[in-house]
Parts: C-alpha cells; sequence; structure tokens
C-alpha cells in the first residue's frame, strides 16, 4: 500500500473491496430511488425497488461468500430490468436509461476479474452487447411514446439528475480503480523483486550475505587501487560437538547469535556466511595491526559470553585467520584462501585464537 495520505488509504481500501462497494452502492441508489419514487406517488417503480434493494442484499451476501459470478448477472438483469420498467411507467424523460451506461465499467471490471482468457472478452462483449441493445429497444419504443404516469417535471428532473450522476459516478470511480490497481500491482512487484534480490544475495538463517553477495563487494575493492583491507575468515570451534550435544537448533541460534555479534562489532563491513560455520569479512579500511586488534576483542568477548539456550549455557569459542589486501592478489579468491590457511593452522594449534602471518 502506498498510505501516503487518506485519498490513498481510501482507494487503497476500495481497491480491496471494489465488488462489495459496487453491490452496496447498487444498493444505496435503489434506496434512494425508493424514496424518491414513494414520495411522488409513483407505487409500481416504488415496489420495484424494494425488490431491488432485496436483490443487492442478497448481492452482498454473495459477495462474502466469493460468489461473484450470480452478483453479476443481478446487476446486469436488474438494471436492464429497472431502466425498462421505468421508461415503461413514467416515460423516457425519467431518464432512467442512464443507468444502462452507469454499468458499462462495471460490465467490463467485473467481467475481467470474473473471466481469462478468450471467453473474458466474450462474456464482456456480450453482456456490453445485451445492455446496449436494451437501451435502443427502450429508444425505438418509448421516445416518442406517453408514459403510463404522469409524472411532474421536478420528479423527472431529480430522477435524470440521480441516474445521470450515477454514470458520472461509475466512470470515474471505475476509472480511479484501474489506475490505482495497477499501480498497487506495480509496487507490489516491484516490493517482491527487491525481497527476490535480497534472498538472492543473503543467507536467510544469519542474514550475512552469501557469496553471491560477497564476493562482487570484495572485487570491487580490490579494482580501487587506493583501497586497503584485511579479510578475515573466521570459523566456530567444534561446532559439530554443539550440535551433536544440544542439538540441530542449538546449533543454529549459536550461528545466529555469532553472526549477530559481528554484524555489531563490524558494522558497515560487509559479513558474509561463508559456509556452513565459516564467516568471512571484509574488513575496509583496516591495516593489519588494527585488524589484529579488532579480531582480538571480538575473539575474547566471544569466549566470554556464552550463548543461552534454554537455561544452558553455551560456550563457545571462534579461530580467526587473517590475511592483509596486497597488490599481488587479483582475485577474492587469492586472499580468502591466505586467511583460510591460516585460520586452518589455527585449527591444528589448539583453536580460539587469531593467525594474522604464515607460520610455515
Ligand atoms: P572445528 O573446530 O575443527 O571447526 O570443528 P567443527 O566441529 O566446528 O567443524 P566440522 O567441520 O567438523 O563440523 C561443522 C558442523 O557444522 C557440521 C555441520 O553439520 C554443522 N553445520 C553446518 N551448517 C549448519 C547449520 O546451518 N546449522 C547447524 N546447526 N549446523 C550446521
Ligand atoms: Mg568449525
Ligand atoms: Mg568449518
Amino acid at each position: 500500500m502506498k498510505g501516503k495520505n487518506i485519498f490513498d488509504g481510501v482507494m487503497h481500501f476500495l481497491v480491496h473491496n471494489s465488488i462489495m462497494f459496487t453491490v452496496v452502492i447498487m444498493g444505496l441508489v435503489h434506496t434512494a430511488l425508493l424514496g424518491i419514487t414513494w414520495y411522488s406517488g409513483i407505487t409500481p417503480l416504488a415496489r420495484f425497488n424494494t425488490v431491488s434493494v432485496i436483490v443487492y442484499l442478497l448481492c452482498t451476501i454473495l459477495c462474502k461468500f466469493g460468489r461473484i459470478t450470480p452478483v453479476y448477472i443481478s446487476i446486469l438483469l436488474e438494471v436492464s430490468a429497472y431502466a425498462s420498467v421505468s421508461v415503461y411507467y413514467i416515460g423516457w424523460d425519467s431518464g432512467s436509461y442512464y443507468f444502462l451506461f452507469s454499468i458499462v465499467p462495471i460490465i467490463i471490471y467485473l467481467g475481467s476479474f470474473l473471466y481469462r482468457g478468450a471467453r473474458r472478452w466474450m462474456i464482456i462483449a456480450l453482456s456490453l452487447t445485451l445492455d446496449y441493445a436494451v437501451f435502443a429497444i427502450l429508444y425505438m419504443i418509448f421516445y416518442a411514446a406517453s408514459p403510463v404516469i404522469e409524472v411532474s417535471h421536478a420528479t423527472n428532473a431529480t430522477l435524470t439528475i440521480f441516474s445521470s450522476f450515477a454514470m458520472f459516478f461509475s466512470v470515474v470511480f471505475y476509472n480511479l480503480i484501474y489506475i490505482y490497481s495497477s499501480e498497487d500491482e506495480v509496487t507490489s512487484l516491484e516490493h517482491e523483486n527487491e525481497q527476490l534480490s535480497v534472498d538472492a544475495n543473503n543467507d536467510t538463517l544469519t542474514s550475512l550475505l552469501n557469496r553471491r553477495g560477497f564476493l562482487p563487494l570484495t572485487e570491487a575493492l580490490m579494482e580501487d587501487e587506493r583501497s586497503h583491507f584485511c579479510i578475515a575468515f573466521i570459523d566456530i570451534d567444534n561446532f559439530k560437538q554443539i550440535n551433536d550435544s544440544y542439538g540441530h537448533d542449538c546449533g543454529d541460534t549459536v550461528l545466529k547469535h555469532i553472526s549477530k555479534t559481528f554484524k555489531k562489532e563490524m558494522y558497515g563491513c560487509p559479513i558474509c556466511r561463508w559456509g556452513g560455520e565459516e564467516i568471512v569479512i571484509l574488513m575496509k579500511d583496516y591495516d593489519m595491526t588494527v585488524a589484529r586488534q579488532k579480531m582480538e576483542y571480538i575473539r575474547s568477548s566471544i569466549e566470554n559470553s556464552p550463548v543461552m539456550f534454554y537455561n544452558k549455557r553455551i560456550r563457545v569459542t571462534i579461530t580467526v585467520g587473517l590475511a592483509e589486501y596486497e597488490d599481488s592478489h587479483h582475485t577474492p579468491d587469492d586472499i580468502i584462501k591466505i586467511a583460510d590457511e591460516r585460520m586452518y593452522y589455527g585449527k591444528q594449534h589448539g583453536k580460539n585464537m587469531i593467525i594474522y602471518k604464515d607460520m610455515e
């Protein structure tokens, strides 16, 4: 939803409740007509309007249960019948035929909502033909005919203004509905696209970047000759043991906890879930001295703040390999491989440590 102002909010509501709104408005139109015809003493039309109100009340129930086809047919038949009966009783000057035009946008809108493919256009074309045929026939029969009931000029004027306004309103309303629903669709497609690209570049469990999201950022940095950075290759120690002792969910909780810690401590640096329990960080603008200090701080705070899992305190440590970017590194792999090898050396020599240079 755009939700920028009240108008947008109202339109959003109407777009999503357009059929019910149509039926309610049709019911209200006939309630008003019932009042006018009853007040003017046009009894047959007052009776007809009573039936029409009941029809639209039933239509609201059908709408609620998603039965739109009978609603579509009811609107078409009711309006054709009302226009015919009204023109028959009170004459052409009552302007009741305007109602036939007021349902043109409804026929197209509801028809395209209900049907698909060639069937859709056939049904819409048939309904429009029927609607217009009723108008043409009424015109031929009643244009010059005397009405059964003579009504005052004021009543005719009231009815004409009322029915022509219904036509005007319908044209404006359904055009707005078309514009808003297509804009709504574009907005939600854009949103879905954004979500898809986030999903494609991020890991769902930790919401860290995945390799696809991370590597281009490293490549871009390497293209800039002035840039300096370090790569940290992190692996959680004895992670399999955590899974085996406390279960896979606990392992997931630990992974999320460690990821959150890095996101907080390394804010602004791209962080990647490289594999299962391996994390790679692009330490932008860090030289080795500062990178070592920072990683040492994070390593020790992870060691000293156990992860809570259902009242259990899970002690976690990490081993980190650090490598500093040099001109001899041409691809992200060149430098990540060095950091990985150093991390591996740390694994072989006691874990829970940071290795920042080649040891052998
Ligand atoms: P080391 O200290 O040498 O790194 O030992 P380790 O147990 O951490 O490493 P190992 O490679 O033996 O085991 C890694 C385990 O991580 C195995 C795999 O089942 C688990 N793992 C990988 N991805 C996930 C995950 O998304 N969630 C959980 N809970 N476990 C995972
Ligand atoms: Mg591990
Ligand atoms: Mg591992």
